[in-house]
């Protein structure tokens, strides 16, 4: 399940919650000149029909009571970045699409928090409590639905689409609610007898590719309720890694081992953490004449997991042949990639490397390590086990 997360109003919002003697007042942020136009207005102006983009001088004309104040972007920022980390004690997956607005992918959490109903309350109690802020929440099993969701009860509100109510949502769906479905595309949907997104089932994906281009397509993918567009986390991350200067020169490979075991065991670590999952593994060695050696190895489905990590590593060391002693060696992490599908295909797909069991136990180490430092639990050598 995908949750979209949407501040009410909130440059006006922030202004309201810095200033109290606002509340209750008609509040526009925007531009100071008459020429500006509305960047927010809170709800008591939405009331009188401001809606953003309005110019300035059209609002002073409907609502002369209203106070107009300058955006104070950095202050909206703060209390973004405060938001986004709330958000990302629910889970790691967590894309911010603008400043007030975020998808959260909550699949797999439900066990630590509760269904969607409890996890969505909980965020929105959150962040009441903690910021003092509203926000509206839709959640539904993807992105589309879920920020679709988020507008139906604006403001303050809650709509969650379970997996069984998704057809009857699409049958009724008005087609202009579809995000890239403007007035040109919804004169001519409508000339086609389409006015809901279930209407558009009439149509075979062909002729709205045809007549509505690489858009046609979507629109049929999501009248069936598909929307495979992944919860991206921005990461800043290009790699992770690890490395050490062994206390001895060596080319005693089963030496060796034993620090790329502790190694991968962090970096599995470190991605689960960030929520991500990385594609491509690689080996570092540097040699005693100071000369260093890289060996990668791009994999299939990309992995946070330790052992597939140390399996890899593993081979690329085996792979290797030593032309001097090893002053230093490390494992490193990159080529990363994130989102729920990958998820999905490693618990489903994966039954050769019996990858659940693994995911189980990355997170036991996981919690025993959080709890207790990287020394108190280590993972047996691998050998024997292959
Ligand atoms: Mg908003």
């Amino acid at each position: 399940m995908i949750l979209h997360v949407d501040m009410d109003a909130f440059y006006a919002s922030v202004e309201e919650l810095d200033n109290p003697q606002l509340k209750g007042r008609c509040v526009i942020v925007g531009g100071q000149s008459k020429r500006s136009v509305v960047s927010a207005a809170n709800y008591a102006a939405r009331g009188f029909g401001v809606h953003s983009a309005m110019p300035v001088f059209k609002v002073q004309t409907i609502c002369p009571d209203a106070v107009f104040l300058p955006p104070r972007i950095s202050r909206y920022k703060e209390l973004s970045a405060k938001i986004m980390s709330i958000l990302r004690e629910f889970s790691p997956l967590v894309e911010p699409v603008s400043i007030d607005e975020a998808y959260v992918d909550i699949t797999g959490c439900e066990k630590l928090f509760g269904g969607v109903r409890e996890i969505a309350s909980s965020i929105k109690k959150e962040i009441k409590e903690r910021l003092d802020l509203n926000c509206s929440l839709g959640a539904a099993p993807n992105k589309f639905l879920a920020k679709i969701a988020s507008d139906m009860d604006k403001p303050d509100g809650l709509t969650i689409i379970m997996p069984e109510d998704v057809d009857r949502f699409i049958e009724s769906l008005p087609i202009h609610k579809v995000p890239g479905v403007g007035k040109n595309t919804n004169d001519k949907l409508k000339l086609m007898g389409v006015s809901t997104l279930g209407d558009v089932k009439k149509y075979p994906e062909e002729v709205l590719a045809k007549r509505f281009g690489t858009f046609g397509g979507r629109l049929a993918k999501l009248a069936d309720g598909i929307d495979r567009s992944a919860v991206t986390p921005v990461s800043e991350t290009k790699s992770v890694s690890a490395e050490e200067t062994l206390p001895e020169d060596t080319e005693d490979k089963n030496l060796l081992e034993k620090y790329i075991l502790k190694q991968s065991e962090k970096i599995g670590r470190e991605l689960r953490k960030l929520g991500i999952r990385a594609r491509t593994i690689s080996v570092k060695i540097k040699h005693s004449d100071f000369k260093q050696v890289t060996r990668s190895a791009t994999i299939k489905e990309p992995t946070q997991s330790s052992e597939v990590i140390i399996r890899e590593a593993f081979e690329l060391l085996e792979n290797y042949r030593m032309p001097d002693k090893a002053r230093l060696i490390g494992v490193g992490v990159s080529n990363f990639i994130s989102g729920m599908e990958q998820v999905q295909t490693d618990i489903f797909e994966r039954d050769d490397t019996k990858s659940s069991d693994w995911r189980k136990l990355d997170k036991a180490i996981d919690t025993i390590t959080d709890k207790f430092g990287t020394e108190i639990i280590k993972r047996a050598s691998l050998k024997g086990r292959k």
